[in-house]
């Protein structure tokens, strides 16, 4: 088998703040291979972002890694934080974050801030880079290339804004390609034209792609695989396929029937919440929301079954093969 480009064991993160520590991920297994199309689902606040910045090396400042091990291209991140491995890192992994603005100070124009981030990450000139991100910003599809560049990020759509953000990703020509909800503040119809330019260009640019979303009806468009998280766990993993077709676990059942069945429709959310995040639990997360739960699973961590491509967390399926 091949080795994975991402391999992800056992990690640990928190947040140190006023009100407490959020246990942000409590024990992450994950695996990303390389040139496939892999999705991280689960709601707000189940630990994706914290994972896809973890394996970028851009953690906040109050994010502390307790425990575990991340593996980039064969190097480990948690022990080697060289600045020739961040420079690595960074020049590799590109990144396209739900809200583009963080990809852009609203201070400078696009122009600009392509010339900064590029001849740091890329070494090459000005007028390089110029030539570079011309070409960056025709392949996210967009006209008028020397206007997108003299604006300032208030003069352009959201839309257009996004595509702009997946060209400064792209013109690093990165081997892995994060995108942390990179939809959810557009319409519908920009939702729709920037997934399906993300699909594209995967191909084009033979990316390695992580997608994060809440939305499992986007994973089901974009990714050959699925990992679904909950409080900070990974609850089930296998083939977007297989998952959507026969969910195993009663949390990805639950957002298998959230995805909504026609363009616009709000999702259907599972009832109940999360736990609280400063909080430790001895069994299962879901418990408080699972409808199947037994008194085992407030006790006793749910088991790792694997039955066929799919991996699940949950004391259901013990004694299954
Ligand atoms: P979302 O889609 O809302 O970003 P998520 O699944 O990506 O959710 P994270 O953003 O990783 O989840 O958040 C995991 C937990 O960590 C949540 O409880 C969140 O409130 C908390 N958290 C995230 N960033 C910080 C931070 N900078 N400081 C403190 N807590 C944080
Ligand atoms: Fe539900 Fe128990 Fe499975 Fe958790 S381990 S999902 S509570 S059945």
């Amino acid at each position: 088998m091949n080795t994975p480009i991402v391999s992800v064991r056992n990690l640990v993160v928190n947040y140190y703040t006023f009100s407490g520590v959020i246990k942000a991920l409590r024990g992450v297994d994950l695996d990303v291979q390389h040139g496939e199309s892999l999705c991280i689902v689960g709601e707000s606040g189940s630990g994706k972002s914290t994972l896809a910045q973890a394996i970028a090396m851009i953690l906040p400042r109050n994010a502390s890694v307790e425990r575990g091990s991340i593996i980039y291209d064969g190097i480990d991140l948690l022990k080697n934080t060289s600045p020739e491995v961040r420079a690595k890192v960074r020049r590799e992994i590109g990144m396209i974050f739900q809200d583009p603005a963080t990809s852009f100070s609203p201070l400078f124009t696009i122009k600009q801030q392509f010339v900064d981030v590029l001849t740091e990450v890329l070494k090459v000139s000005p007028e390089e880079v110029l030539s570079i991100a011309r070409e960056a910003l025709k392949s996210v599809r967009l006209t008028e290339v020397d206007r997108v560049l003299d604006s300032y990020p208030h003069e352009l759509s959201g839309g257009m804004l996004q595509r702009a953000s997946i060209a400064l990703a792209l013109a690093k020509k990165p081997k892995l390609l994060i995108a942390d909800e990179p939809t959810t503040n557009l319409d519908v119809t920009t939702q729709a034209e920037i997934l399906k330019l993300i699909k594209t260009l995967k191909e084009e640019y033979n990316l390695t792609l992580l997608m994060i979303t809440h939305n499992f009806g986007i994973a089901a468009y974009i990714c050959d695989r699925t990992v679904v998280m909950y409080a900070g766990l990974v609850v089930e993993e296998g083939s977007t396929k297989n998952l959507l077709v026969n969910p195993l676990h009663p949390y990805t059942k639950g957002l298998v029937k959230a995805i909504p069945r026609i363009a616009g429709e709000k999702l259907t959310p599972i009832p109940g919440f999360l736990p609280d995040p400063r909080e430790d639990f001895k069994g299962c997360p879901f418990y408080s929301r699972c409808s199947y739960a037994t008194s085992k699973c407030t006790e006793t961590p749910p088991p790792r079954i694997v039955l066929g491509d799919q991996v699940v967390y949950c004391h259901l399926y013990e004694g299954s093969k």
